[in-house]
C-alpha cells in the first residue's frame, strides 16, 4: 500500500503530483486526521463479515483504512478526475471496488445483491455537505438495504437528526431519521482536520437501522403529515394541516384534526415542534381511516 494519506504533506503531495485541487462544487474537504479516520471506523462497527459502501472515497484517505477492516468496499465517487490517484492510492486494496458515478443516481439494492449476495451493507462516508439530505433520505429509501450508516456532517445537521420534541433543532430531518435508525453523535470534529478546511463544525453520526420502524404508520400518511406540519412551523398543527394537506387523495377539513388532536389528549393549539414520532404516528392512523 501507498503511504496513508491522514497525514497534510502526503495529502498535499499526491495532489499535487496529480495536479488537483479541492473542487468545492463537490464538497471535497479531504480529511487528514489519523485520529478521526480511525474513530469514524471504529464507530461503524465494521469487521471483515461486512461488505463497506463508501460514498465519496476523495483521494483514498479513509477507503485505505476501511478496505483494512472490511470484507470487501465499493466506493463511489462523482469525480472521475480522481480515477488515476485513486489506481495508485488503492493499489494494494485488492477487496475495493471504485464506481466513478452520482451517489444520487446509483442503484443501491443492485451493489448489495452484485459485491454482498443480497445482505446488508454498511455505509462509511466523510459526506459532501451539500447533498447531505438527499443522500440520506435515499439511503433509508431502499429498505433493508443497510445495517448502519456513520456519516461525517455539518455539527449542525447532526443537531437537527438527533434533535428531540420541542428543541429548536426538531424537524422533519430528525423525524425522518429517526423513523429508520436509532442516531448517535460520537464525536465533533473540529475544521483543521480536513483539507482545506470546511466553514464550519463537523459531527460523526451512526446510525443503527431498526429491523422494524419504532412506530406503527403508513409511511406515506406519516411523511405527509410531518412534511405539512414543518412546511409552516409559525402555525398551528390544525391551521398547517388543514390548509391543504391531502391524506389518501382527500384534503384534510380542520374539524378532522382537531378531533384527532383531542383524541390524542393534545391541544388543539399545538405546534408540530412538540409532537413526537410516536404523536405523528397516532395521528396519521387517526387521519388515515
Ligand atoms: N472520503 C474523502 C475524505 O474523507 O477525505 C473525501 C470526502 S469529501 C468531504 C466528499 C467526496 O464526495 C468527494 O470526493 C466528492 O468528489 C464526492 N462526491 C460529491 N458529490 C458526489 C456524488 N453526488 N456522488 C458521489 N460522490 C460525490
Amino acid at each position: 500500500m501507498s503511504e496513508f494519506l491522514t497525514n497534510p504533506g502526503c495529502t498535499r503531495r499526491i495532489l499535487d503530483k496529480y495536479g488537483l485541487h479541492a473542487k468545492k462544487k463537490y464538497g471535497q474537504n479531504f480529511l487528514i486526521d489519523a485520529d478521526i479516520v480511525t474513530g469514524i471506523i471504529r464507530a461503524s462497527k465494521i469487521t471483515k463479515d461486512d461488505c463497506v459502501l463508501e460514498i465519496g472515497p476523495g483521494i483514498g484517505t479513509m477507503t485505505q483504512y476501511l478496505a483494512l477492516e472490511a470484507g470487501k468496499v465499493v466506493a463511489v465517487e462523482i469525480d472521475e478526475s480522481l480515477r488515476d490517484v485513486l489506481s495508485e492510492t488503492l493499489d494494494a486494496c485488492t477487496n475495493t471496488t471504485v464506481l466513478f458515478q452520482d451517489i444520487l443516481k446509483t442503484d443501491l439494492n443492485k451493489i448489495r445483491e452484485t459485491y454482498n449476495n443480497g445482505k446488508r451493507l454498511k455505509c462509511v462516508a466523510n459526506l459532501p455537505y451539500y447533498i447531505t439530505t438527499p443522500i440520506l433520505l435515499q439511503l433509508f429509501r431502499e429498505e433493508h438495504c443497510f445495517d448502519s450508516i456513520t456519516v461525517m456532517v455539518q455539527k449542525e445537521v447532526a443537531e437537527r437528526i438527533i434533535a428531540g420534541p420541542g428543541s429548536k433543532d426538531y424537524g422533519a430531518l430528525s423525524l425522518a431519521v429517526q423513523y429508520y435508525a436509532d442516531p448517535k453523535c460520537e464525536m465533533i470534529v473540529p475544521p483543521h482536520c480536513f483539507m482545506p478546511r470546511p466553514g464550519v463544525d463537523s459531527a460523526v453520526l451512526y446510525l443503527k437501522a431498526y429491523d422494524t420502524p419504532p412506530v406503527e404508520a403508513d409511511p406515506d400518511v406519516l411523511f405527509t403529515l410531518i412534511r405539512a406540519s414543518f412546511n409552516q412551523r409559525r402555525k398551528t398543527l390544525a391551521n398547517a394541516l388543514s390548509h391543504g394537506c391531502m391524506i389518501n387523495g382527500r384534503t384534510l377539513t380542520r374539524d378532522e384534526v382537531t378531533g384527532a388532536l383531542r383524541q390524542l389528549n393534545l391541544p388543539e393549539d399545538v405546534r408540530g415542534e412538540k409532537l413526537s414520532l410516536e404523536d405523528f404516528a397516532a395521528l396519521s392512523r387517526l387521519l388515515a381511516d
